[in-house]
């Protein structure tokens, strides 16, 4: 199924399978993850602002580090994202679970590509410092759930308490609901904190990837949860966000619920599959970044 122009009852019928039900996921009140998963969140909040972010595009956007995929993923296999509570696995098998579980349930190739590479973006921790947050142990320019810049911080974020320390809390404009945005302008046309999500889309883009922009949207959107899993942009969102965000939630529950500690043995037969993807949609496994 490589149609992506599908109606919504698709959704319905094809939710992840093996859904862990008695496991809960994204729970920050466990005391050992805590203080870490805290530290990072709150640097977050207190450093990026509109002029930072800017700043971060014009720093992380020069596309002058050409990398086969293969090796991302293997300088990835020593990163541990401090962010999560619910894995300690390096990213790499984070990404075979979310693409098999998305491949078993009959999902569209591209889909179970973006499983695969969602998450990549972080190999920005090779050039990355520790002043950006972008280095192996300090993340929070890097890992975490991201928030809209230029407008105020909604109440749902993770540690709602934080959003105080925000530097732009008291712009006249940036503090404000709407902020420097029109109404229903459309998530697209919007900044987003610095981070993974953003890196990568920039990384897709500007390496002309052929893939749908359901799934670039997927790439840049699946750390927001204050958008599609609370909502709070609605004021914000096009008529294209309303489309796209069933997308981002089904995604959604791959990337969360098919995360475990579990050692997984990765067949030859899988490598072989997901080299073919790489090499159709990723001009041949090689980009710039
Ligand atoms: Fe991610
Ligand atoms: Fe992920």
């Amino acid at each position: 199924m490589d149609n992506h122009t599908i109606n919504t009852d698709y959704f319905d019928m094809h939710q992840p399978n093996d859904i862990d039900d008695k496991h809960s996921f994204r729970n920050y009140t466990n005391d050992s993850t805590q203080s870490k998963i805290k530290q990072t969140y709150q640097f977050a909040r207190s450093h990026q602002s509109v002029e930072h972010v800017l700043q971060m595009h014009k720093k992380y956007l020069s596309f002058s580090h050409r990398m086969r995929i293969q090796d991302v993923f293997e300088k990835l296999s020593t990163f541990v994202d401090i962010s999560d509570p619910d894995i300690t696995l390096p990213n790499y098998y984070h990404g075979i679970q979310t693409a098999e579980s998305i491949r078993k349930d009959g999902h569209p190739e591209w889909l179970q590509l973006i499983g695969l590479i969602h998450d990549i973006g972080k190999i920005m921790y090779l050039w990355g410092c520790k002043e950006d947050g972008t280095s192996m142990d300090t993340q929070w320019g890097i890992v975490g759930d991201t928030f809209i810049v230029g407008c105020a911080l909604p109440d749902s974020l993770v540690y709602p308490e934080f959003n105080t320390e925000h530097p732009d809390k008291d712009h006249p404009i940036y503090s404000t609901k709407q902020g420097m945005y029109a109404h229903q302008c459309g998530l697209n046309n919007v900044l987003c904190s610095w981070g993974h999500d953003e890196y990568l889309y920039q990384v897709l883009k500007h390496n002309q990837c052929i893939l749908p922009e359901q799934a670039l949207y997927i790439v840049r959107f699946h750390s927001l949860y204050a958008h599609h899993k609370e909502r709070a942009y609605n004021h914000l969102m096009g008529e294209q966000d309303h489309d796209y965000l069933h997308w981002l939630r089904i995604f959604n529950r791959y990337d969360l619920y098919t995360k475990n500690d579990d050692t997984i043995i990765i067949s030859e037969e899988t490598k072989q599959y997901y080299c073919k993807l790489i090499d159709k949609y990723l001009n041949g496994g090689e980009l710039l970044f």
